[in-house]
């Protein structure tokens, strides 16, 4: 039986999303039908709205869902209907990076998430008799009910209020996180300079705090923010306007920051922070750059002083640990990553990806059911 279900859909690149009425396709056999309480705003969902990715519209977007099983397909063995869940990236299972547990780099990882079709070329939603793109990150949580499958449903311990804020862990969230905790790696003891402190950033800087850098360096644009970072668990902060930076830095750190964190994806930031580094120092960059573009290191700092420069995806996170990892820290009170959310209901999901835009909400979530 199809499903009427209530989701946002974006029609046309750079407007408004409209809340439609559509149909759901039951779950198939490997597919498992998630009730959505809520679902985050990722920057992702922003430049897919923009039409500066090759995702099919009408789409419904949104990929930080969170819910209950309502139904699963014969197949499914993983989550049984009642179980808690949020919606992580999506992968196929079978190439060699899946194989060697390193999801982020699943060689489908764009066509996985970004075509909003199944792999067979279908979509499960309808708005009258057409069809409408879904399975964007194997999820379109945009929505009252969503049809994910057992890679990307991971199972937390919550209910109500506290699974509504889950979400943007199995997205934004877990790609600061665990770029300092599966990535760089960053010790005890250590520094670590952050670019940039949207959600991100933020995620990475209180992560960092976690794992007991000495010395954890904000650099951002807005006063506002960096007064946040330093809540969050930054000793220093750095407005990029102020001055020389990378000086500033080394300052700071007497010589160079151990790992740097680049968010920002713009190529004379990503040189900033190399050039900040101390010898042996890494620098991770996750940021997503406009097609094309390069990045421009100082080729003799960069080989004499052995840097290493990583790019990163979605934290490396393996959801299924990774995710129940922040969900303990964020109950132990020290991954305070709620400081980062507002809550809307899903009527504004405008309002929403507007203030998003503006800056003035860092993670927006909508609560949807
Ligand atoms: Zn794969
Ligand atoms: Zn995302």
């Amino acid at each position: 039986m199809t499903l009427s279900i209530r989701a946002a859909v974006a029609r046309t690149a750079n407007a408004d999303l409209s809340l439609e009425t559509l149909t759901l396709e039951p779950p198939r056999e490997d597919e498992i039908l998630v009730r959505v309480v809520a679902s985050g705003v990722c920057h992702t969902d922003l430049v897919v709205m923009s039409g500066n990715l090759p995702t099919p519209m009408p789409v419904v977007l949104g990929h930080e869902g969170a819910g209950i099983v309502e139904a699963v397909g014969a197949k499914v063995t993983k989550v049984k209907p009642g179980d808690s869940v949020v919606m992580t990236f999506n992968t196929c299972g079978s190439c060699p990076s899946c194989a060697d547990d390193a999801m982020a780099y699943c060689y489908e990882f764009f066509p996985r998430n970004f075509f909003a079709t199944r792999p067979d070329g279908t979509v499960a939603l309808k708005a009258g008799g057409d069809g409408v793109h879904s399975n964007f990150f194997g999820q379109s949580s945009w929505a009252t009910h969503a049809l994910a499958h057992e890679r990307n449903v991971v199972k937390v311990d919550a209910t109500g209020d506290a699974l509504a804020l889950m979400g943007p862990l199995a997205c934004g969230i877990q790609t600061g996180a665990g770029t300092v905790m599966n990535a760089l790696k960053v010790q005890s003891g250590k520094s670590f300079v952050c670019f940039g402190t949207g959600s991100v950033g933020l995620s990475a800087i209180m992560a960092a705090k976690v794992e007991g850098a000495s010395t954890i360096i904000a650099v951002d644009m807005h006063d506002n923010r960096l007064a946040l970072a330093s809540e969050l668990g930054a000793t220093h902060g750095i407005n990029a306007a102020s001055g020389d930076v990378v000086a500033r830095i080394k300052e700071i750190t007497g010589g160079g920051a151990t790992y740097a964190l680049d968010t920002t994806g713009l190529p004379a930031v990503i040189r900033q922070a190399a050039d900040a580094l101390a010898p042996r120092g890494k620098v991770a960059i996750l940021g997503a750059p406009m097609p094309g573009s390069e990045i421009c290191l100082d080729n003799t700092d960069f080989m004499s002083t052995g840097k290493t420069l990583m790019g990163v995806v979605e934290g490396e996170s393996d959801g299924d640990t990774f995710i129940p990892k922040l969900v303990g820290l964020w109950k132990d009170g020290v991954f305070p990553f709620d400081k980062l959310v507002r809550f809307y209901a899903f009527e504004d999901i405008n309002q929403a990806i507007h203030d998003s835009h503006a800056g003035t909400t860092i993670k927006p979530i909508l609560k949807i059911g």
